[in-house]
């Protein structure tokens, strides 16, 4: 294994592995560990070229240390990027390689599934390295995150109501869009707690699950953002927030799970022009990480504190809704100045680097 140091200004390490004659390449992204280890998922996805690859692990550490600061994990960010066609290119030679990769970080890094890589995958790395996460149950680990995250997204709704003294869940209308592992569990948990949903999703199946065991109304795919409605879940793709879709808004509240729902920065501004309160994605979708980050606590996972942590997105989504509020920003800038206050606060030898 051929590794090579890439030096980054505002990260902490970032070194790239090498196996020419297998073609085998991977990158890790230790962005800032003040808080903690750098934890973040690995990616395994068919980069363009070794610099997009580079872009795209710099950019998820980066997150990764500002989500797990306010959802105060107690760890740092960062990423690992292999690249290759996990359909084809995946092997338990190649997932080895990277776990010795990983273990050459000495617990700096601390890994995870992502797109591309599965609880099986991790199951492998694991014979080379101890620093793991996010494995089954079965094997101590904290298991499928999604439940952690819709309770995480209802939570960060309820915040979001009482923020505007707007009351409770109960009799508000919540549009979902999206109802795969985070959207379903979202949509159950709303469901009993008395709001009434409006709910998409491409694949019809899920939808007609919902109508027919939460009384859910369905919408159609694109009329999702324009319903009157007190609150739009996006928990499907990124960048739905963006110059088309945000003229059609009727909502007070976006409070959804679906990562980088922002097209451009500037669409957080104009959500604060037009009235919406925006809660900041990353800081809405921590309930997965927060549940991971009890597998590294004293005494291992434990269901019940995790479902403790992830009760505490409250506290942190209701810290930056104030600052936003009392600084007249942005919530997504008030998330990333929260994020480097939190990380200053710790004695942060720098902040992270913005
Ligand atoms: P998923 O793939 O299980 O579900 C996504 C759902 O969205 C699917 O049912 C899909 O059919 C639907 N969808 C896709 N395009 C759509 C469209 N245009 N309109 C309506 N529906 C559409 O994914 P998930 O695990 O539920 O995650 C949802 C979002 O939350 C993603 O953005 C993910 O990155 C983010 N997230 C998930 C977790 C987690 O714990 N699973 C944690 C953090 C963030």
């Amino acid at each position: 294994m051929k590794i090579t140091e890439l030096p980054v200004a505002g990260y902490e390490r970032v070194a790239r592995a090498e196996e020419p004659e297998r073609g085998w390449c991977a990158i890790i992204a230790v962005h800032d560990t003040t808080l903690g280890p750098a934890l973040g998922g690995l990616r395994m996805w068919k980069y363009g070229s070794p610099d997009d690859a580079l872009t795209d692990v710099l950019r998820l550490a980066r997150g990764m240390t500002f989500k797990s600061a306010v959802a105060r994990t107690g760890l740092g960010g960062g990423k690992a990027v292999l690249v290759g066609d996990a359909k084809k290119d995946k092997s338990d030679a190649l997932l080895g390689w990277m776990g010795r990769f990983i273990d050459s970080f000495g617990g700096k890094y601390v890994t995870a599934e992502d797109v591309g890589t599965s609880v099986l995958d991790l199951d492998v790395i694991a014979r080379e390295t101890k620093h793991v996460t996010g494995r089954s149950r079965e094997v101590g680990g904290s298991g499928d995150p999604s439940p952690f995250t819709a309770l995480g997204t209802f939570v960060a709704i309820e915040t979001c109501l009482a923020h505007l003294g707007a009351g409770g869940v109960r009799g508000k209308k919540v549009a979902i869009q999206g109802l795969g592992h985070v959207g379903y569990w979202l949509a159950k948990q709303l469901a009993d707690a008395g709001a009434q949903l409006l709910v998409t999703d491409l694949e019809p199946a899920r939808v007609e699950r919902v109508v027919r065991e939460m009384k859910a109304t369905a919408v159609a795919m694109d009329a999702i953002f324009g319903v009157e409605c007190d609150v739009f879940a996006p928990c499907a793709l990124g960048a739905v927030l963006n110059d088309r879709t945000l003229p059609q808004l009727k909502a007070k509240v976006v409070c959804g799970a679906a990562n980088n729902q922002l097209a451009e920065d500037r669409h957080g501004a104009e959500l604060r022009r037009r009235g919406i309160l925006y809660a900041p994605d990353y800081v809405v979708n921590a309930g997965g990480i927060l549940n991971i980050s009890v597998e590294l606590s004293t005494g291992g996972y434990d269901a019940k504190r995790a479902e403790e942590r992830v009760r505490g997105i409250g506290k942190s989504l209701a810290a930056v809704l104030e600052r936003a509020k009392r600084e007249g920003i942005p919530t997504a800038r008030a998330a990333d100045d929260e994020a480097m206050a939190i990380i200053r606060a710790a004695g942060a030898s720098r902040p992270a680097a913005r």
